[in-house]
């Protein structure tokens, strides 16, 4: 504190009280947070600088399948002495309260539709079976999964059957 030029550095893990996450995968309560911290003093405050890993769990956004994913995120954030009104965060009582950003960037990086594989070949949009993971023209350009649904509703407007639809793309 108020030593601009003094650095301190800390290897933690913290494991957590409570989920972090609320989409389709998620940090579960129990997890460790790995974390390489530096603090350094600075004229304005503390400047901290965060290594972060962990695993998600959650489900594939294609197939369902439950999966895990690591997690290595940083960050960087300026904890100002009281009074600076611009900063997001400040020292208060000799300490930095690393919770908020720590959980910030792990939300944040958490990806909106995990895929177990990269070409994860998803469900076959009309009867919702695992598509084999074979390298094809539906694998490579598979539905979205939000889509899947109306891709029924037309066939069933058109009354065609799904084998039919498909033989119609595919010529
Ligand atoms: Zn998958």
């Amino acid at each position: 504190m108020h030593q601009p030029g003094e650095m301190r550095e800390f290897t933690l893990s913290v494991p957590l009280r409570e989920k972090w996450g609320e989409g389709m995968i998620a940090v579960p309560a129990g997890a460790e947070i790995e974390m390489d911290v530096r603090l350094e003093s600075v004229h304005e405050g503390i400047l901290v600088t965060a290594d972060l890993a962990t695993t998600a769990e959650g489900e594939c956004s294609r197939c369902l399948r439950e999966m895990t994913e690591g997690v290595e995120v940083e960050f960087q954030e300026l904890f100002a002495y009281s009074g600076d009104e611009a900063a997001d965060f400040e020292v208060q009582d000799d300490h930095v309260d690393l919770e908020i950003p720590v959980r910030d960037a792990i939300v944040l990086s958490l990806p909106f539709q995990p895929v177990c594989q990269p070409d994860c070949p998803g469900l076959d949009p009309i009867t919702g079976e695992r598509l084999a993971a074979q390298p094809d023209e539906r694998a490579s350009a598979p539905i979205d999964p939000r889509w899947a649904a109306l891709q029924g509703l037309t066939d069933q407007a058109t009354g065609t059957t799904g084998s039919e639809s498909r033989n119609t793309e595919e010529s």
